[in-house]
């Protein structure tokens, strides 16, 4: 069985190369909201900009022990929970590392690169997610300025990062009073590699995503798409759900790294195509119109994807503290993933409490359900698409056999 594996996430990548005299710097960032989806942009960033890449440090993934011992005291005042967990991540980088850093950098990431750009109305973060930064911070200065009494200059831009020129004079104007010499053309020669570095990770995983779909589709197998915000990676955001039904036996792929090929594409969206619903596969006009928000434009985007896609046939929706963003989300979610069959399955109040034993009742269930009904969902989906394209060839005689 071929699983989705996360262990690169975070990881440094090997082929950015110092090009420039070493800066020796200590860079700290929180491994925080969407962080999740752009950390391979913000490493490569720091390692074109000549910082060392072993001293480009994230936080540890978000747990309640780390929580209790570096966030105690500092609370943000904010209901949102992702949110709430960044003073812990803070506060293990100010006060947890064996080796200090020199910088703390949180970017106040405003816009996104999205694989939806110029089919939605906008890529903006979530509002909470701007401001977690803010009310973060104002937990450190409470009594005194617990930054500078670490020896730590705190940096935290606005960024439109789906804007690069205008994400260079952002990150040039914050990082020139921290950065030795810098000058505006590095930056922006930075920005593209950040970009470059973090559209082939994209696309490594996507790769990973395609691979484990051409398997399910040789045996005939369910895979789980795991719909939420890329925090919801975090196992102490998401509470570790993903790997309880992995361990259960199925592979779970996440709505942000879905296979993009264009013959599999025009496949899985043929119908809604011609029928003139859509423009392109991308476009989520028909079951989102308000396309105001980046994570959420893609919310919807892959419960669609995973509603056509004959071997996705459970999909599993995350959502933190009954997320007021969300919130409007939950039922043209759900109904689109539905449309075809798709099993549809919700955990819509994650927060601090990690409930493990019902956690793993549910994914109980949901393995249960999945035993009984996912071949007769793989064949309904099957039979309302035409043959199958090159990239999954192998499929020509489950599609015969499911007729
Ligand atoms: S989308 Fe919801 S859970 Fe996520 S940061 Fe915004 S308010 Fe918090």
């Amino acid at each position: 069985m071929t699983l989705l594996t996360f262990p690169k996430l975070f990881a440094k990548p090997r082929s950015a190369e110092v090009v420039r005299p070493e800066r020796k710097l200590r860079i700290g960032i929180p491994r925080v909201l969407n962080m999740w989806s752009t950390h391979r942009f913000w490493t490569t960033f720091f390692v074109e900009l000549g910082v060392n890449r072993r001293s480009v440090v994230y936080s540890s993934e978000t747990s309640e022990a780390r929580q209790r011992e570096f966030g105690q005291g500092r609370a943000a005042v904010d209901c949102c929970y992702p949110v709430k967990c960044m003073t812990g991540h803070y506060g293990e980088l100010l006060h947890g590392l064996k080796k200090p850093i020199n910088v703390l950098f949180s970017p106040k990431i405003t816009t996104l690169p999205s694989i939806l750009q110029g089919e939605v109305r906008n890529t903006m973060s979530c509002p909470r997610v701007l401001a977690g930064a803010e009310s973060t911070k104002a937990g450190f200065l409470r009594e005194g300025n617990a930054f500078a009494d670490a020896g730590v200059i705190y940096v935290d831009p606005v960024v439109h990062l789906d804007e690069p020129k205008l994400a260079a004079r952002e990150l040039f104007e914050a990082l020139d009073p921290v950065l030795e010499d810098l000058t505006p053309e590095e930056v922006e020669a930075a920005i593209e590699a950040g970009f470059a570095a973090l559209e082939e990770f994209d696309t490594s995983l996507r790769k990973q995503s395609l691979n484990v779909l051409r398997n399910c589709a040789a045996d005939s197998r369910p895979a789980v798409l795991a719909l939420g915000r890329p925090y919801h990676m975090d196992p102490g955001i998401g509470h570790g759900i993903a790997t309880e039904l992995q361990e259960a036996g199925y592979p779970v792929l996440w709505g942000q790294y879905l296979p993009l090929e264009e013959d599999l594409l025009d496949w899985l969206y043929r119908d809604l195509l011609s029928a003139g619903r859509i423009r392109t596969p991308f476009d989520i006009s028909d079951i989102w119109p308000s396309s105001h928000s980046s994570n959420t434009n893609e919310l919807l985007w892959a419960a669609r994807y995973a509603s056509l896609m004959p071997w996705i046939a459970c999909v599993i929706r995350f959502s933190s503290y009954e997320c007021g963003m969300d919130q409007p989300t939950y039922t043209p979610v759900q109904e689109t993933v539905e449309a075809l069959g798709t099993l549809f399955f919700a955990f819509q109040d994650l927060d601090a409490t990690n409930p493990a034993g019902s956690v793993r009742i549910r994914v109980e269930t949901i393995d249960y359900y999945l035993k009984r009904r996912a071949q007769k969902i793989i064949e309904q989906k099957l039979a309302a698409l035409d043959t199958p394209p090159e990239s999954f060839s192998n499929l020509g005689s489950i599609k015969d056999a499911a007729q």
